[in-house]
């Protein structure tokens, strides 16, 4: 089952003819999250074939136009698509304000239901969860109130051994128990241990998008051990003051966090439009922490499953 990113928009606050504001969509498992709604969203998943009912869940990080100047024609184009089914939104406080002020002045109902969460303070905080994955949002450092959010997948039971299932006739209505983890006793009174009649399952995946902040030590900890870390790179280490003065990352910041948090892959974006070939950030950010991707509009970073043992047929 998939647990992929799909990166829509690469630029920071000034666009550029070729890259667009921050938008990136996450499959989890078939829940789909748009993360940040920059101006020209709803173009680029038309472009890329994204359907966009699929999305159940958008979640901005911060009100600079950047990140969410799309979201009212967004939410427009899904009404004329005739959505039914409700669309939840993750968002600092204030947003709702700017929505409802949109639709009451284009004298628009949207033909389906919204539920607006405001986000909190306070460091790494449950939004969301379901029976396969657990939303966080938690503070970023940036001019105006901004969040990152954390994507993580639930452990799954344990999986059958389907020969030694066979074997054993043991029964289909004994599975859901042996799935939790429990023995099985035989008629005879053999009992079979759980780890001959099953294999752990993969281990929980996560996902972390870091939209706009500077860096600061305590992002680490949010972050920490992410299979796939998205964080801005708005600036090549030479210039670190601006990133300073404009509460922003440089590639040298981003990479230090995701060393630091142990994460597997890194993906930087949100790059100035300064930048004409964005590889400069990357060699930057090599420096400090090897896997490191370049944001590419259009294309999708798949997250592996792995195991805690080597042979998983
Ligand atoms: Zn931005
Ligand atoms: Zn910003």
């Amino acid at each position: 089952m998939p647990f992929e990113v799909t990166v829509l928009g690469t630029s920071s606050a000034l666009p550029t003819s070729t890259r667009h504001q921050s938008a990136q969509l996450v499959n989890l498992l078939g829940r789909f999250f748009l993360f940040d709604c920059g101006e020209g969203t709803q173009m680029q998943l038309r472009k890329y074939k994204i359907k966009i009912q699929k999305i159940n869940f958008i979640c901005i990080s911060h009100l600079h136009g950047d990140h969410y100047l799309g979201l009212v024609g967004l939410l427009s184009t899904m009404s004329l698509l005739n959505r039914h089914k409700e669309l939840i939104i993750f968002c600092p406080k204030g947003l709702k304000n700017i929505i409802d002020t949109h639709l009451k002045y284009s004298y628009t109902n949207l033909v389906y239901p919204i539920k607006i969460i405001e986000l909190k303070t306070g460091g790494l905080l449950k939004v969301f969860e379901d029976e396969y994955c657990q939303l966080f949002s938690f503070p970023l450092k940036h001019r105006v109130p901004c969040f990152g959010f954390r994507l993580v997948e639930k452990k799954k039971s344990r999986k059958i051994l389907s020969k030694q299932i066979e074997k054993y006739n043991i029964p289909i209505s004994s599975i859901p128990n042996i799935k939790l983890g429990n023995d099985y006793t035989l008629e005879n009174g053999q009992v079979l241990r759980n780890n001959d009649l099953t294999i752990d399952s993969h281990l929980p995946r996560s996902f972390v998008y870091c939209s706009d902040t500077k860096y600061f030590n305590k992002l680490v900890s949010y972050v920490y051990g992410a299979d796939l870390l998205y964080h801005e790179s708005t600036f090549h280490s030479d210039l670190s003051h601006m990133a300073e003065l404009t509460y922003h990352s440089t590639s040298k910041d981003a990479a230090m966090i995701a060393s630091k948090a142990n994460v597997k892959q890194l993906i930087i974006g949100h790059f100035s439009s300064r930048y004409k070939d964005v590889k400069v950030l990357q060699k930057d950010a090599k420096k400090y922490f090897d896997n490191v991707d370049l944001a590419v509009e259009g294309e999708t970073w798949k997250i592996k499953k792995e195991y805690n043992y080597e042979d998983n047929s």
